[in-house]
């Protein structure tokens, strides 16, 4: 199901190594900024998030205008809040000016191969495991829940990471135990569970609940640290519902790209969802409102508009 990769803009001084679905990711290319930056900070990757975006596995062919901006943005304000709690890979925002705003160099970490979920409440996959077993990774929960409905207590749901185009796929907490060792997977359990609680009581200030979210850690090669990587308590790694239109029972409102969803689902796309048709481009009004989106969730959670 990959869909052509947008090309990425070079950027002198780095070169291109990796894209996702969202982020390219450069290194130094040997010229004195780069070797400058790796004397003082060990091995570094320039992480650029571009205004790609994804749904249903596949990376659409339109992108959302400063949505990259955004998702950097709100990860930066992130990382100082949470500051005390976990080291983070941010070195600096001094990038080249063709990404300004949208990037951000940081150390290069053995990124674990765990997708570290924090739950608070039931949706997505979650509501659906509990549907099939009663269970989540594992977890037991009580009968009688419904999907936005608040757990008794946020739980650790970790995933495996899949190839792009796959679906990531929910473990129980004895394969992170086999991936990564007993102390290292409890590590990654707590400091998930302390990033979410943090993070969920920040967001209920603002009126917005924190419903789920997935961190993504590594190792400093130079201190050996578990540290967080790359974005986090984005739009796009988790879920922001208006406080005050919460209803568990029903599919909640969300600040992200819920229009881009629905409007792809819709008769109007004409887009089949099953097929192994990449879907089809989006109507300038879906594009504009999804960016609306990104904005406002900067802007509940931070305080403050976004200098674009
Ligand atoms: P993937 O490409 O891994 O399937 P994705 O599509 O979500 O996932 P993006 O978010 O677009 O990927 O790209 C970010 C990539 O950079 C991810 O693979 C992430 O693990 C990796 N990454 C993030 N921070 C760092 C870091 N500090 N050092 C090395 N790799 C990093
Ligand atoms: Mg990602």
């Amino acid at each position: 199901m990959n869909d052509a990769p947008s090309p990425v803009p070079p950027l002198p001084g780095w070169r291109h190594v990796y894209s996702g679905k969202v982020r390219d990711l450069y290194e130094p290319d040997g010229s004195v900024v780069g070797v400058a930056l790796r004397d003082r900070h060990g091995d570094v990757v320039l992480v650029v998030a571009s205004d790609r975006v994804s749904a249903y596995d596949h990376v659409l062919s339109t992108p959302i205008p400063d949505k990259g901006a955004v998702l950097t943005a709100l990860s930066l304000w992130w990382f100082e809040q949470l500051a005390d709690l976990v080291p983070n890979h941010v070195v600096t925002t001094d990038v080249p000016v063709a990404v300004a705003g949208r990037a951000m160099v940081c150390r290069r970490l053995e990124m674990i191969p765990v997708e570290c979920v924090a739950r608070g409440y039931l949706t997505g996959s979650g509501l659906a495991e509990y549907r099939n077993a009663g269970e989540v990774t594992g977890i037991e929960l009580p009968a009688g829940l419904v999907d936005g409905s608040r757990l008794p207590e946020p739980i650790f749901t970790p995933a495996t990471k899949a190839a792009l185009g796959e679906h990531d796929e929910n473990v129980r907490f004895s394969v992170v135990v086999d991936t990564v060792g007993p102390a290292v997977a409890e590590q990654l359990r707590d400091l998930t569970l302390a990033v979410y609680a943090r993070a969920e009581a920040v967001a209920r200030e603002r009126g917005v609940i924190l419903a789920d979210t997935k961190l993504e850690f590594g190792t400093d090669p130079a201190t050996g640290d578990l540290t967080l990587g790359d974005e986090v308590l984005t739009p796009d790694s988790s879920r922001f519902w208006p406080a005050d239109a919460w209803e568990p029972g029903r599919a909640q409102p969300s600040f992200d790209k819920q229009f881009v969803r629905d409007w792809l689902t819709s008769p109007a796309s004409g887009w089949d969802r099953a097929s192994d048709v990449p879907p089809p481009p989006l109507p300038p009004d879906v594009v504009a409102r999804t960016r609306d989106r990104y904005l406002e969730a900067y802007e509940r959670l931070t305080g403050r508009a976004l200098d674009l």
